[in-house]
């Protein structure tokens, strides 16, 4: 069995340009250097000035090269002619002897090299060799624009698909954990590949092509790799950058040969990932600036309007960016079927940790359950990070396994950036960062339906927080009620409102709280209709949802400046509700605060301790 992915069609190796100009390179000077001056310097004899000079006298010398140091001349000495050398001396009057004497005089500064051999060595080779590189180079362009000629040569218009062969992703579904949906919407297609009799002899179609569509790093990719695996059939795979070429024609051309291939190989997989680089809608102004993308995207279409299902090639695509797409690769007969591929719930993070894990040594005691329902919203991608930081960390601490500390500290990393252990707060600085963050967490602690505190920090991260208050949900949620996301809010505000009470002045901290509380906010009026005023109309949609989500604006510039009013006022009144509870609790505030700029970092635990047991400072 091969394991190496193989490479389709015959080409030859290639070569980079500059290994052939340094080879000439090489060559010629070589041959200036130690051969030509050897060849010459074995034929001369060597004499002294003053024979020099009687052999001027004589008429002898019928030429004479003056150098720097050295003479070289001919001499005729019996009707033949021999070739001798001198070293030069300081003699004002040697030109004047040459010229009486009839010789022919040449001076030639710092080099050995006759004429002829300097003109072939420095100036013929060099100009024969790039002569000849040119007519090759420019013969291989010819044939891949042709998009033919008899293999060989031709290397510029193949596509780089990598052909997989079973065994060499060696990834099976059992590697994918969670997404079960796109698990078993991809085992039809499998299975299809497998035994497509059991479907074409009740007539059904398997369709075309299936795009995967999700967030980044939430195992897109993954699962087609994995399709590769569990479908003994050749897997092309090639990412929609590749087509994206220099020359314009040559991702049409690509796409061209890729489909050949999958043809000749059929059944067979072909899979093209972040599709959206080829596939985005073409604008229909006249002047696009890209011709070769849209070229690109129109072959695309129309092989995959030209090739027969039944034959068994499948197309798979990825992307995380499905309303950029081109309406036309979305059409039936095209991409019809889409397989969602979503961020993993509780159960799917526990899964794909547990996956992870099983590569790196863990200590018993660690609950997969627990790290999972701290990570919410991580992806796939963050949590084998997670897993990985974990193990990094016991590493670095001379661990032989990774501890459940190792893993809820990795969690810190991933959404808020290293500890920065050197970075030192002033005295002032670090009691006000406690007082916020508790003023975040006692906000949260004192509404009902608000999530319990997981964890306060005040020791500053990479990213550039000050401190955070983690807030882990008991369970799942789908749905949240209005009261919900303001609670939500009001615990956002928590840290500026505690600033606000204990100093009488603000500080730059609240700038991601502020930030925060206003999407919310917004979102609340303008997306969820929980205003009495605009009641069920929507004022934003949202674009690229899996990429953060911009939303645009879609309502009358007065509505906008009402709706603006509205978000104001949301948010000012949690923020006054929050100041309240603050109030009302001051002297828990004043306890945890002191208790969290001791100990930097305390435990929902400690937190529900302190807050609990009957209070002993005085006001
Ligand atoms: P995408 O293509 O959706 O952006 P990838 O497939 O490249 O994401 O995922 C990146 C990495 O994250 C994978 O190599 C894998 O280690 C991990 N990963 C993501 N999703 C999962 C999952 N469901 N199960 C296991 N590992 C996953
Ligand atoms: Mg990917
Ligand atoms: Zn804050």
């Amino acid at each position: 069995m091969d394991f190496k992915p193989k490479r389709p069609g015959h080409s030859p190796e290639k070569r980079p340009l500059y290994v052939y100009y340094l080879i000439a390179l090489a060559v010629i000077v070589v041959l200036n250097m130690f051969v030509l001056p050897a060849l010459r310097e074995r034929s001369i004899q060597k004499t002294d000035y003053t024979t020099f000079l009687e052999s001027v006298e004589d008429g002898k010398v019928k030429r004479a090269e003056i150098q720097e140091d050295s003479i070289l001349y001919e001499l005729t000495k019996d009707d033949e002619t021999v070739f001798c050398k001198t070293n030069r001396v300081d003699d004002p009057l040697l030109v004047e002897k040459l010229y009486k004497a009839g010789t022919k005089m040449e001076a030639v500064k710092a080099t050995n090299n006759s004429l002829l051999i300097s003109i072939i060595g420095g100036y013929l080779v060099p100009i024969a060799i790039f002569l000849f590189l040119g007519r090759w180079l420019s013969k291989k362009m010819m044939e891949s624009m042709g998009g033919g000629g008899p293999g060989g040569m031709m290397s510029f218009g193949k596509s780089n698909a990598k052909v997989y062969v079973k065994s060499s992703t060696g990834i099976k579904f059992t590697d994918v954990a969670g997404e079960d949906e796109a698990k078993e919407l991809l085992t039809e297609i499998v299975d299809f590949l497998h035994n497509p009799k059991k479907y074409t002899e009740i007539g059904a179609k398997m369709p075309k092509g299936a795009l995967l569509v999700g967030p980044p790093g939430t195992g897109k990719t993954l699962l087609a790799k994995a399709v590769a695996g569990e479908a003994e059939v050749p897997f092309f795979s090639i990412s929609g950058s590749e087509f994206v070429e220099m020359f314009v024609g040559m991702g049409a051309a690509k796409v061209r040969d890729l489909f050949k291939q999958a043809n000749e190989k059929a059944p067979c997989i072909v899979f093209i990932d972040e599709i959206d680089t080829i596939g985005k809608k073409r604008d229909g102004s006249g002047f696009s600036g890209n011709d070769e993308r849209e070229q690109t995207l129109n072959q695309l279409l129309t092989e995959m309007d030209g090739f027969d299902a039944s034959k068994g090639v499948v197309i798979l695509a990825a992307t995380n960016r499905p309303d950029s797409l081109d309406p036309a690769l979305l059409r039936p007969g095209r991409f019809d079927r889409r397989i969602p591929v979503e961020l993993p719930d509780q159960k799917g993070r526990e899964e794909i940790l547990r996956v992870h894990a099983k590569n790196i040594k863990i200590s018993e005691t660690v609950q997969f359950e627990t790290i999972a329902r701290a990570a919410v919203g991580a992806s796939g991608a963050d949590l084998a990070n997670i897993v990985n930081e974990a193990a990094l960390r016991a590493v670095r601490d001379g661990r032989k396994f990774a501890t459940q500390a190792d893993f809820e500290e990795s969690i810190d990393v991933v959404i808020a950036g290293y500890q920065k252990k050197n970075r030192v707060l002033s005295t002032k600085e670090k009691l006000i960062v406690a007082y916020h963050e508790i003023g975040h967490a006692l906000v949260a602690a004192k509404q009902t339906e608000s999530a319990p505190v997981h964890k306060i920090t005040i020791i500053p991260r990479t990213s550039g927080a000050l401190g955070y208050t983690m807030q882990v949900e008991d369970k799942e949620h789908f749905l949240m009620t209005k009261e919900e996301l303001e609670n939500k809010i009001a615990t956002f505000t928590g840290g500026r409102a505690a600033e606000e009470l204990i100093f009488h002045s603000i500080t730059t901290g609240a700038s991601n709280d502020i930030e925060q509380a206003t999407k919310i906010a917004r979102a609340m009026i303008s997306r969820y209709g929980m205003s009495d005023e605009f009641d069920m109309v929507a004022m934003e949609h949202m674009q690229n949802q899996y990429l953060g989500g911009d939303s645009s604006l879609s309502c009358s510039s007065e509505t906008q400046t009402i709706l603006d009013q509205k978000v104001v006022e949301l948010v000012k009144t949690q923020h006054e509700k929050a100041k309240a509870i603050l109030e009302e609790n001051i002297i828990k505030l004043h306890e945890l605060a002191k208790y969290l700029y001791e100990h930097e970092t305390i435990t929902g635990e400690e937190f529900m301790d302190i807050l609990n047991k009957p209070s002993n400072i005085e006001e």
